[in-house]
C-alpha cells in the first residue's frame, strides 16, 4: 500500500523563496572586489536573482546548459547560485588556483556557454582564452564604473541584470534534474566532475542544518572561508537561507588579520574553512592576545584539524566541530558534535574526541572494508578503505565512465580513497589517504597521525609526512617541517615527543626543513607535490 502525500520536487530556487518569506532581513554582507562592504537581505536578493535569471534566458541559456563561475565568496556569485539552477541550467564554479590546463579541460569537459568571473580573474582569462572555446560569453560581475580595460569583449554583470522584471516564474523541475556542477581538483590526471541534483541539494542543507544547529539558525551571522568556488562552500548558500542565519562573505582576502577586522565588524558567530585559514586566524588572534568578538563557534573540515589547533580554540570558549567530507559527498558526511553524556568531561577527554572526524550525519552511511571487500567492525581498531552511501554522494563521475568504475563497488557503495577506522560510538577516525599512507616492512604507519604530534610542538608553525622509497623496507616517513616563528626545530626532540605515542619503527627516519609546504588548489597540503621534490632525497640508512 502506497501512502496518500502529495509529491512535490525538491528544487533549489524554494530555498530562496522561502528565505525571502520567512526571514526577508536576514542579511548578505560581502567585501567586494571593488573594495567596500555591501549589505543586502534574503528578499532583496531574491528580487535581483528574478532579474538575472531573465537575463540568463536572455544570454540564451536553456535547461541543462552549463554556466560557469570563477568568483570569490559575494552576493553576485550567491545570485548566480540560484538564478543558474532557478531556471533549469547547471552552475559550474570553477576553483582559480586550478592550473591553466586544467581550467580548460573542465570548461571544456563541462561544455559551458557563459563564463561569469570577478574583475580580478579578467588578466587570467586574458592569458588563457585562446584555451578556452571561441563562443564562451565572458560577464564580468561587477558594474559600468569597475568594469577593466580590456581587449575581450566583455559584458556587464549590472549591466545585463538592466531593468529586467525582479519576479521571474520559476519552473516545476524535475528534482533529479542537475542543478550545480563541481570538478575534484585532483592532483593527479584530469579532474572529475561531481554533478548535484536539486534534490541532492536540497537534501543536503537540511541534513547539514540538523547536524549544525548551533550555526545554522535564526540570528546567527555565519563566515564561509570555504569557497563559493568549491563544493558549494559545504552547503552554506542553501542552509544558511533555509535557517535564517545570515552569511558573511570574505570576498579576496583570506589573511588573519582580515579575516579578524571583518569578523569583529560584522559580530560574525560561526566561521567555517580549512586549517590553513584557522592557522593565519589563530597567528592574529595571539597577536592581538583575544578572539575576536561574538566569535563563538569555529566548523574545520577539508584536512585533519590538528588537536593542537582544536585545543587552541576551545581554551578561548571557541566550540570546534571537526568534520568530514568530500566533494563527491556534496560535501559533508560528518559532524564533530560532542555527546551528550560528555558534557562535563575534562578538557582532555573532549580533546581527544573532538580530534576525530566525528560521527556521520543522518542519511550518509559508512563502512570500512578489508583489500579483499569484507567489512570490517566499527571497533575503533580495524582501519580499512571507507566507502560511502547515501541520497547525496555521487553514483558516477560526470561523463567518465572509467573513474566511474573505479570508484564504485559491487553493492553501489562509493569508494573515498580514504584509510578509516570507526569507534564504538560511531566516531570517524581518518588515518589517511590511501595514497599518502607509509608502507613499511608489510605494516602501514598513518602520516596523519605522526603530523598531528608534531604539529602541538612549539617549535613547528606547520609540517607533513611522506613516504619515501626504501630498499629494506618498502617505504619509510620523512617529515618535512616548516618552523614557527624565531624558532629552529630539534629532530631529536620532535623523535621524544613522538615516541610518547608511536613505536620506534613507526618514527620518521629523517627531518628536513622547509619556508613553506606546497597547497593544492583547496588549500590542502599537496603531498604529491612534496614526494616529488624530495624524491632524491637520501633516508639515513637507505
Ligand atoms: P575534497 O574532495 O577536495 O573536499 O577532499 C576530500 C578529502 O579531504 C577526503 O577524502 C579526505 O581525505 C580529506 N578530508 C576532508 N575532511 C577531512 C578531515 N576532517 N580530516 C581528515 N581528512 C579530511
Amino acid at each position: 500500500m502506497k501512502g496518500m502525500m502529495m509529491h512535490r520536487p525538491l528544487l533549489i530556487a524554494d530555498i530562496l523563496t522561502y528565505a525571502a518569506e520567512v526571514y526577508p532581513d536576514a542579511e548578505i554582507v560581502s567585501v567586494r572586489t571593488e573594495g567596500d562592504v555591501h549589505r543586502t537581505t534574503y528578499a532583496q536578493t531574491l528580487r535581483r536573482v528574478g532579474k538575472l535569471a531573465h537575463a540568463l534566458k536572455g544570454l540564451g541559456i536553456g535547461t541543462g546548459d552549463r554556466v560557469a563561475t570563477l568568483a570569490w565568496n559575494g552576493y553576485r556569485h550567491f545570485e548566480l547560485y540560484y538564478a543558474i539552477s532557478g531556471i533549469g541550467a547547471v552552475c559550474h564554479t570553477i576553483n582559480p588556483r586550478l592550473s591553466p590546463e586544467q581550467m580548460s579541460y573542465i570548461v571544456g569537459h563541462a561544455g559551458d556557454r557563459v563564463l561569469f568571473l570577478d574583475t580580478t580573474f579578467v588578466p587570467l582569462i586574458e592569458k588563457i582564452r585562446g584555451l578556452l572555446p571561441d563562443d564562451l560569453q565572458l560577464v564580468v560581475m561587477t558594474d559600468r564604473a569597475h568594469m577593466p580595460e580590456s581587449g575581450l569583449p566583455l559584458l556587464c554583470y549590472e549591466d545585463l541584470l538592466g531593468d529586467h522584471p525582479e519576479s521571474y516564474d520559476w519552473p516545476d523541475l524535475d528534482e533529479n534534474d542537475a542543478g550545480s556542477l563541481c570538478y575534484t581538483s585532483g592532483t593527479t590526471g584530469n579532474p572529475k566532475g561531481a554533478l548535484y541534483s536539486h534534490r541532492s541539494t536540497v537534501l543536503h542543507s537540511m541534513m547539514v542544518a540538523l547536524s549544525l544547529p548551533a550555526a545554522l539558525q535564526e540570528g546567527k551571522r555565519i563566515l564561509p572561508v570555504v569557497p563559493l568556488f568549491h563544493v558549494n562552500a559545504w552547503g552554506l548558500p542553501y542552509a544558511a537561507p533555509l535557517t535564517g542565519a545570515s552569511l558573511v562573505f570574505p570576498g579576496p582576502a583570506l589573511d588573519g588579520d582580515s579575516l579578524f577586522k571583518l569578523m569583529e565588524g560584522e559580530q560574525v558567530f560561526s566561521a567555517w574553512g580549512v586549517p590553513t585559514v584557522w592557522q593565519g586566524l589563530l597567528g592574529t588572534i595571539r597577536k592581538e592576545g583575544r578572539a575576536p568578538n561574538g566569535f563563538g563557534d569555529v566548523v574545520i573540515g577539508g584536512s585533519a584539524a590538528p588537536s593542537s589547533m582544536i585545543r587552541a580554540f576551545e581554551d578561548m570558549g571557541i566550540n570546534v566541530c571537526h568534520a568530514w567530507g568530500m566533494t563527491e559527498m556534496s560535501p559533508v558526511g560528518t559532524q564533530g558534535n560532542l555527546p551528550a553524556r560528555m558534557a562535563g568531561a575534562g578538557a582532555d577527554a573532549k580533546l581527544a574526541v573532538k580530534s576525530k572526524q566525528g560521527r556521520r550525519i543522518f542519511g550518509c552511511e559508512l563502512k570500512i572494508v578489508d583489500d579483499a571487500g569484507n567489512r570490517l567492525p566499527h571497533d575503533g581498531e580495524a582501519a580499512g578503505e571507507l566507502f560511502v552511501r547515501g541520497n547525496t554522494i555521487i553514483s558516477g563521475y560526470f561523463g567518465n565512465d572509467e573513474a566511474t568504475q573505479k570508484a564504485m563497488d559491487a553493492e553501489g557503495w562509493f569508494g573515498t580513497g580514504d584509510v578509516a577506522s570507526i569507534d564504538r560510538d560511531g566516531f570517524l577516525v581518518i588515518r589517511d589517504r590511501t595514497k599518502d599512507l607509509i608502507k613499511s616492512g608489510g605494516e602501514w604507519i598513518s602520516s596523519l597521525d605522526l603530523e598531528n604530534v608534531v604539529m602541538a610542538h612549539p617549535d613547528v608553525a606547520s609540517c607533513a609526512v611522506i613516504a619515501l622509497p626504501h630498499p629494506k623496507w618498502d617505504e619509510r616517513p620523512l617529515l618535512v617541517v616548516v618552523p614557527a616563528e624565531g624558532k629552529t626545530p630539534d629532530f631529536e626532540d620532535i623523535k621524544t615527543k613522538l615516541s610518547e605515542h608511536f613505536a620506534k619503527w613507526q618514527l620518521p627516519d629523517d627531518m628536513v626543513v622547509v619556508e613553506d609546504l606546497p597547497l593544492t588548489a583547496t588549500g590542502k597540503v599537496s603531498k604529491l607535490t612534496l614526494r616529488e621534490r624530495f624524491a632524491d632525497h637520501v633516508l639515513p640508512d637507505a
